[in-house]
């Protein structure tokens, strides 16, 4: 198994990047910000409280997306690897995380983080705003909002993975697909380490 997290702020282009990486290295996808917007459209409590939360541009409490996460992975078992999106957001997400990958003897290979500006990320959240439907994308005040939990809640995760080695700093302005060949290169180096 071969795991990845995909690393950035909000707008960064980890759902962008995130769906070509898993069509070519064959990974599951897991994004708890589209996991958490199926349970809104499908109106179940957990939806409804999470709703609420997200349109403040705040954070989901950690268990309830552990939970999701840990959900997720006993449904596929047969999967190459898996790659997180948008998880963990948190130290405590994160240490969660590590626990229940040792439990699959499956750790983390490597975290991929985007690098953008902040002028940038609201620029591109307020365009995607316009079209994506999504009520925390066409506000400038819970984008900042949303910026701002992920300099003092989100960033700080990067150490965790640092310690061990595993953080891999990656341009996020450029095209798409000048990002996605930058990405590519780093996965393929570690694909060819772990040989
Ligand atoms: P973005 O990265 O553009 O903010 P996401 O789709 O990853 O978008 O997340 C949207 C919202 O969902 C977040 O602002 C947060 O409220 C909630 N969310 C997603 N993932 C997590 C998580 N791992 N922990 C807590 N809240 C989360």
């Amino acid at each position: 198994m071969f795991n990845l997290i995909l690393f950035g702020p909000p707008g960064s282009g980890k759902g962008t990047q995130s769906e070509k990486l898993t069509a070519k290295y064959n990974l599951k996808h897991l994004s708890t910000g589209d996991l958490l917007r199926s349970e809104i459209q499908n109106k179940t409590p957990l939806g409804n409280e999470a709703k609420k939360l997200m349109d403040k541009g705040h954070l989901v409490p950690d268990e309830v997306v552990i939970g999701m996460i840990s959900t997720a992975l006993d449904s596929n078992p047969k999967c190459d690897g898996f790659l997180f999106d948008g998880f963990p957001r948190t130290s405590a997400q994160a240490e969660a995380l590590d626990k229940l990958l040792d439990l699959k003897k499956a750790p983390i290979a490597a975290m991929l983080a985007l690098d953008v500006s902040e002028e940038e990320l609201v620029k591109r959240l307020l365009k995607r705003g316009e079209t994506s439907g999504r009520s925390d994308d066409n506000n400038d005040m819970v984008i900042r909002e949303r910026i701002e939990q992920y300099n003092r809640k989100t960033a700080p995760v990067a150490d965790h993975y640092k310690e061990a080695g595993k953080v891999v700093m990656v341009k996020g302005e450029g095209s798409v697909d000048e990002i996605f060949s930058a990405l590519c290169k780093e996965i393929n180096s570690r694909i060819k380490t772990k040989a």
